[in-house]
């Protein structure tokens, strides 16, 4: 290669092979000699260039093929009706598929193999990256307005399964959680995909993947959904052998706490505290799935840290100069309620929200949470700032590992009746007041299959 090709030499396939390498100038001049080479196709599934260059990545000569030739079309199908984006969010080619989208390429096509569009495959691949960009993409696309987002996000395929049933199945943890995260339900069930009827959750628990049984749970996942033929999750489970699976899923284990869907409806939920609250969602639930596995002997060494680095961490969290949550007193403060100020801990908070039994029925309708401190509706939640303690403490002392008393403290008493009973409330919904703890819990393992 890297001589130009005589028309000669032209042969069926040459242009793909360029494309597929990479070589820019050869393509280049190709299509100038001759633009109708743009419509050659090759292989038995008859690929365009477009495809060809989208599944191998090749992001020079897509953007070079887009730009310079306006006859193009970035929607051009495959024998299976398959489109360069498809093949992009298959191969998990996030810049081609940026710029296929940018080109205007159509995130609402169906090939003919399964009726599956770009997000489908997206969601089996596990391209998180590609995943997101698609679902940002339909928010501004003219799917929105012909689709609605929520119904592009809930799509199906020709045999019913939605993407978060694709992901769920094949252990797409990641892309469980942003599709949770973008109004997938998560008790849709599928019409004919593999067991007719299954949840995200049977599929989840058929694939074996703890990460997914575990993200669907939080999110509020029914572990006594039936499928067509009247199985549970749990039986599922245990029909393909997956133990840890099965423990969770099991529905007479303590229940997980559920991502309060009453957060959804907040008009802004600061992402740094929405990572937080997560991050705590997933420590609790840890701490009784703990509990669960080693009851049913299911335990991975590799899913939990030892102890000695769980109290290394707490050890360092003490030298911090914080303010103490005054609804637990054991915890820093770590959020605050905009606008009225209240502070508490990521524990506290989240178990005002949470509710420990989620009733499927019931979900939608929750009430949204109200400060336990002055009962104002919360809508709105920030991080607290940890600079900005200490800035505001620098001058006053110098001992870095007192904990102070909280700034709001005093005005406990002005819309609760009684502390103790708010404390005993709180204590109530967490199941047990003062578990809560700091250390992380190797979320960083969860994303791994
Ligand atoms: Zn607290
Ligand atoms: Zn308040």
């Amino acid at each position: 290669m890297g001589q130009r090709l005589s028309c000669g030499e032209r042969r069926e396939g040459s242009l793909l092979r360029a494309v597929k390498n990479g070589h820019l100038e050869i393509v280049e001049s190709m299509v100038r000699d001759d633009p109708t080479v743009l419509e050659e196709t090759g292989g038995t599934a008859r690929w365009s260039p477009l495809h060809m260059a989208a599944s191998s990545g090749q992001i020079g000569v897509l953007s070079m093929l887009l730009s310079r030739f306006d006859n193009i079309n970035p929607d051009v199908v495959n024998r299976h009706k398959q489109t360069p984006l498809m093949m992009a969010a298959m191969h998990g080619e996030m810049s081609c598929l940026q710029k296929l989208i940018e080109a205007g390429a159509n995130i609402l096509m169906f090939d003919s193999v399964h009726g599956r569009t770009c997000l489908h495959y997206a969601a089996i691949y596990g391209h998180s990256d590609c995943l997101q960009a698609i679902l940002s993409a339909a928010h501004s696309s003219p799917v929105a307005n012909s689709w609605g987002f929520a119904r592009f996000a809930n799509i199906r395929d020709g045999s019913g399964a939605t993407p978060l049933h694709l992901a769920a199945g094949n252990g797409r943890c990641e892309c469980v959680h942003i599709l949770l995260d973008n109004t997938a339900l998560v008790c849709a069930s599928t019409g004919g995909y593999r067991y007719p009827g299954s949840a995200p959750l049977h599929l989840a628990a058929r694939g074996g993947s703890l990460d997914c049984v575990r993200e669907l749970l939080a999110r509020g996942a029914n572990r006594l959904q039936r499928d067509a033929s009247g199985r549970i999750p749990y039986m599922v489970a245990l029909k393909y052998k997956h133990g840890a699976c099965a423990a969770l899923l099991n529905p007479s284990a303590a229940e997980p706490l559920v991502w309060p869907s009453s957060m959804k409806f907040m008009r802004e939920l600061n992402p740094e505290a929405k990572e937080l609250l997560e991050t705590a969602l997933i420590e609790a639930n840890k701490e009784r799935e703990k509990s669960i596995l080693k009851q049913s002997a299911f335990v991975d060494p590799l899913s939990f840290p030892i102890l000695s680095d769980f109290e290394a961490d707490e050890a360092d969290s003490e030298d911090e100069d914080v303010e103490i949550c005054c609804i637990c007193f054991d915890q820093a403060c770590t959020i605050e309620v905009r606008n009225c100020g209240h502070q508490m801990c990521v524990n506290c908070m989240l178990r005002l929200c949470c509710h420990k039994k989620p009733n499927p029925a019931t979900f939608s309708t929750v009430a949204a949470p109200v400060c336990p401190f002055c009962r104002s509706s919360i809508t709105r939640l920030v991080v607290v700032k940890s600079d900005a303690i200490s800035h505001s403490n620098t001058e006053v002392e110098a001992s870095p590992s007192r904990l102070r008393r909280p700034r709001k403290s005093v005005n406990l008493s002005e819309g609760s009746s009684s502390f103790k009973g708010l404390t005993a409330h709180i204590g109530k919904i967490a199941g047990s007041p003062n578990q809560g703890r700091t250390a992380s819990e190797c979320n960083e393992g969860d994303d791994k299959p």
